[in-house]
């Protein structure tokens, strides 16, 4: 285990050690912003170009857009580990982390003899998505900028939750050619360690795990606290998801999610909605131990801070709830005015005009909670922070898509010109509403990276019996 008292273990030096793995996830070297696609790919061909006989690469398959899914092979040993980068593509951390692991196993011996294990590393799952973001990419650390140019696919576009599914009245089977090759890539490794690289917005950093590793838990704690990064005490991301420690969850399954918003009275699969995730997936097929690190891009203590406050955890809900379908109002009045006079086809307007619907859907989920009995309690700090700052995400995010989509319409007609500059004037105001509330900072790039590369190793290790 790890000495936080500062004594030096016996085992200082040897990989895959608690104090090797704090000392290799403090090593990452500075980033300016995230690489672009091509950037990440050329970084990658460039390792298997200097390293030939120790990279393999398999493509697994193209994009929708024709770009090329790769999986890159380093290293051998018991065990099988499989990474993978832009499952959702507005979440670029995991492209560092992706990228240093790659360099780490082919520049450091003691690494790549040190865990037992073949890595396997897809860089970028959805390019297509990922060029969608490429506008903030470089200037990460503005959160204006940042939602301004902001892309996200709608849930049965996303990689990482369109797999399989069918429970109760939910069927989904339309996997895209992108979750294909993702597929394709964990049958290849079966791997016992799966990590989706991604990535949150705001906070703390929080964990998923696909079973209880209590083994684990102290490494993961102290990784983001020596990168001065705090844990995200406050809300879970959803109401159902079990905490196995502090900002360590279960990683749930969707069956789970369905019966719970079933219960709740709400639509458990409405249109637009995904099928299963990869990690089920992973772990149904294979047993993988699944690892998702989320990380922020800023840091704030209100997350931490869980202390009570004078408002109930019901009227907190229920003020947020209500924001939820304001926001959804808007939404759908600017997809009302461009209805008739827009083509909603391309990749950008359809996932936006489908966040809509999952913008009500997030509203009733919310007004449904507020009013369960176990809601009337005091709130703390840090769940009321969770609330209002889902509020202005959800706004920043998707009011920017919708408003990108409108402004993305070639030769628009004065109809549409009007909706735009509402919707457009109506954006302003929430920036200037999020800026005012923000007490947030940026978190150095090279730390994020740090935790997520760290997570994964303390995983790996912890898996080949070298976490002790
Ligand atoms: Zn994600």
């Amino acid at each position: 285990m790890f000495q936080p008292n500062g004594s030096v273990p016996t085992d200082a030096g040897r990989a895959g050690s608690p104090r090797d793995i704090l000392r290799r996830a403090g090593s990452v070297p500075p980033k300016a912003g995230f690489p672009t696609f091509e950037e990440l790919m050329a970084g990658f061909a460039d390792l298997q170009a200097r390293h030939p006989d120790a990279v393999q690469v398999r493509r697994l398959g193209m994009s929708r857009a024709g770009r090329p899914i790769d999986m890159y092979s380093i290293g051998s040993g018991r065990l099988s580990h499989l990474v993978v980068g832009g499952v959702h593509p507005n979440e670029p951390i995991g492209s560092w982390t992706a990228l240093h692991l790659a360099e780490q196993l082919l520049c450091d011996q003691d690494l790549h003899d040190g865990l037992d294990a073949r890595w396997n590393i897809i860089p970028c799952v959805d390019p297509d998505g990922y060029k969608l973001n490429e506008g903030w990419l470089a200037n990460p650390h503005d959160r204006g900028h940042y939602a301004r140019h902001f892309f996200r696919p709608s849930g049965n576009e996303q990689v990482e939750w369109t797999f399989p599914f069918h429970y109760k009245k939910a069927s989904f089977d339309a996997m895209l050619p992108e979750t294909r090759a993702l597929r394709d890539g964990i049958d290849g490794v079966g791997p016992d360690l799966y990590v989706a690289l991604h990535n949150s917005e705001m906070g703390g950093v929080y964990y998923y795990l696909s079973r209880e590793e209590p083994a684990l838990y102290p490494m993961l704690h102290e990784i983001p606290r020596q990168l001065g990064i705090p844990l995200n005490e406050g809300e879970p991301e959803a109401g159902f998801l079990k905490a196995y420690a502090p900002a360590i969850f279960a990683d749930g399954t969707l069956e789970d999610a369905y019966d719970w918003a079933e219960a709740l009275g709400i639509e458990p699969h409405p249109p637009g909605s995904g099928g299963d995730s990869s990690g089920s997936y992973a772990r149904r097929n294979h047993g993988s131990l699944c690892l998702i690190a989320e990380l922020p891009y800023w840091r704030t203590s209100q997350v931490s801070d869980t202390s009570v406050v004078e408002e109930t955890y019901a009227a907190v809900l229920a003020r947020t709830g209500q924001q939820m379908a304001d926001l959804t109002e808007v939404l759908q009045t600017a997809a009302s005015g461009g209805a008739e006079v827009m083509d909603w086809t391309g990749q950008l307007a359809r996932n936006a005009l489908v966040f809509v619907g999952m913008m009500h859907g997030a509203a009733q989920t919310t007004l449904a909670r507020a009013a369960q009995s176990e809601a009337n309690r005091p709130a703390t700090a840090a769940e009321r922070f969770g609330c209002e700052d889902t509020v202005r995400m959800f706004r920043l995010r998707y009011g920017g898509m919708m408003l990108r989509a409108l402004e993305s319409a070639p030769n628009p007609c004065p109809a549409l010109q009007a909706v735009t500059a509402r919707m457009s004037d109506q954006y302003e105001q929430w920036q200037v509403e999020a800026a005012a509330a923000d007490q947030s900072e940026p978190i150095a790039i090279e730390a994020l990276v740090g935790v997520q590369y760290g997570a994964t190793l303390a995983a790996a290790s912890h898996l080949a019996g070298r976490l002790v």
